[in-house]
C-alpha cells in the first residue's frame, strides 16, 4: 500500500484512508476475533451516529456471531469522567491535552474548545462516516 500510494496516503482520499485502517486495524482484529467466542469494547452511544443502535449484548454479525458486549453503551462522556475522578483511576494523559479520541498519531489531533469530542479523528474529513471499520456491522 505504501510503495503504491505513499506514506501520507490517508490524507489525499476517504478511500484510501479506509484502505489504510482496512489494512492496518481491520485485518489484524478480523484475525484475533477469529480466534475467540467474544469480546468486551468500550463503545459508547453517544459516540457517533453509528453507535445509536449499539446494545450491551450482541451477535457480532461481522465475525462470524461471536458475542460482542459493551458495557459502558450508555454512558455519557460526563459519567465516564465522573467515574473516573470519583474512583481516582488512571487515565491516558492526552485527555488532558484536549485529546479526547485518540487514533493512530497521523490521523488524530486534540480538539479545540466547542468542537465535537471526536472532531480530532480524521480532522482532515468534514462529512461523511468517520470509522475505522473495525465496529461496523455486517448484518
Ligand atoms: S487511523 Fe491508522 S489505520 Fe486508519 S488511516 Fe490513520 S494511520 Fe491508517
Amino acid at each position: 500500500m505504501v510503495k503504491e500510494k505513499g506514506l501520507d496516503l490517508f490524507y489525499e482520499s476517504v478511500d484510501n484512508r479506509k484502505l489504510c485502517c482496512e489494512i492496518r486495524k481491520v485485518h489484524p482484529m478480523n484475525k484475533m476475533l477469529n480466534t475467540l467466542d467474544g469480546w468486551i469494547t468500550g463503545l459508547r452511544r453517544d459516540q457517533t451516529k453509528n453507535r445509536e443502535d449499539v446494545t450491551i449484548f450482541q451477535l457480532d454479525h461481522g465475525h462470524g456471531e461471536i458475542l460482542k458486549i459493551n458495557p459502558i453503551i450508555d454512558w455519557t462522556w460526563d459519567q465516564i469522567q465522573a467515574y473516573i475522578k470519583k474512583n481516582n483511576l488512571p487515565y491516558n494523559s492526552l485527555l488532558d491535552k484536549g485529546f479526547t479520541s485518540i487514533g493512530c498519531e497521523p490521523c488524530t489531533r486534540a480538539i479545540k474548545p466547542g468542537e465535537d469530542l471526536r472532531a480530532g479523528r480524521w480532522w482532515w474529513e468534514q462529512d461523511g462516516n468517520k470509522e475505522c471499520g473495525l465496529h461496523i456491522d455486517h448484518k
